[in-house]
């Protein structure tokens, strides 16, 4: 349904076109009051009354364009009132079950490509000042040539079980929760590592225990900022329980009827590699 392209073809629609406006981590959006659900304006709502960055084209979505334009951190969401209600402007993670699919996948697309383009003005190697380099989804230097794509920081998160018919699940409350939240253990991937290497690492790292199997379970894009989420199952083969305490307040094996607070299943990768497990133990 939705297409990627970095060239808008010639015989799209422009005013049909709709528009990611990103401040930020933000996004400008339709809102009416009393209703919890918000809308991404169209060209009618953009075009003359918000003054943006030079545009990126993301692509075609149902026939219809789909651009993205940063602006200044200070903008004021336009006063005026949009079809079927007012603007504003509001953080992407708040949005989240707000918009529906797919333009809530693609406005974590358009932040991040706003991002990384308003950060990549200037050549990092010698200075210079970056130009688009169309058709790649890239900025480039004319002086040295260095090319910069956007940014994307793969991270693997995964679920260890143990037990004859892994009745039981790793979960830890991590330092980074606020509060007594239980959940899958996760990390950024190193350079030169594979994922099913950082796996094994991260869980060695953070709670002492060697893995058995590592199996690729599925991967969510987690655009704060720009990580990239791959999750796994795992099999534990071996160690007691030994935490990091930089990194985990708590951790524990658990079984299905007696889980601690931990993420619901919808929004993260982390939720539905607990349903998962939990599906599999019923
Ligand atoms: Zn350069």
């Amino acid at each position: 349904m939705f297409i990627s392209m970095v060239v808008p073809p010639d015989d799209a629609d422009h005013d049909d076109a709709i528009w990611f406006v990103v401040r930020n981590n933000e996004l400008l959006v339709v809102v009416e009051e009393g209703r919890r659900e918000v809308d991404v304006p169209g060209t009618v709502g953009v075009k003359g009354s918000v003054e943006h960055d030079e545009p990126h084209f993301l692509g075609m979505l149902a026939g219809r364009p789909v651009w993205a334009a940063g602006v200044p951190h200070d903008h004021a969401a336009p006063a005026t009132p949009a079809p079927g209600g007012g603007h504003s402007y509001e953080n992407l993670r708040g949005l989240w079950g707000r918009v529906p699919e797919p333009l809530y996948g693609l406005a974590g697309r358009a932040v991040q490509i706003v991002e990384w383009d308003r950060t990549h003005r200037f050549c990092g190697r010698c200075g210079e000042p970056t130009v688009l380099a169309t058709p790649e989804r890239a900025r480039k230097c004319p002086r040295c040539s260095l090319l910069c794509f956007p940014r994307l920081a793969p991270a693997t998160i995964m679920l260890v079980e143990r037990g004859e018919r892994g009745e039981e699940c790793l979960l830890a409350w991590g330092r980074q929760f606020p509060m007594r939240m239980f959940s899958c253990l996760a990390g950024f991937v190193e350079p030169g590592e594979s994922l099913e290497e950082c796996v094994r690492r991260e869980v060695k790292e953070e709670v002492g225990i060697e893995l058995d199997e590592v199996t690729y379970f599925g991967s969510q894009p987690w655009p704060f900022p720009h990580q990239l989420m791959i999750g796994f199952t795992a099999t534990w083969a071996g160690g007691e329980l030994e935490l990091d305490p930089v990194e985990i307040v708590e951790a524990g094996w658990f079984r299905a009827d007696d889980l601690p607070p931990h993420p619901p299943a919808g929004m993260s990768i982390a939720g539905s590699l607990v349903e998962s497990w939990k599906a599999r133990q019923s």
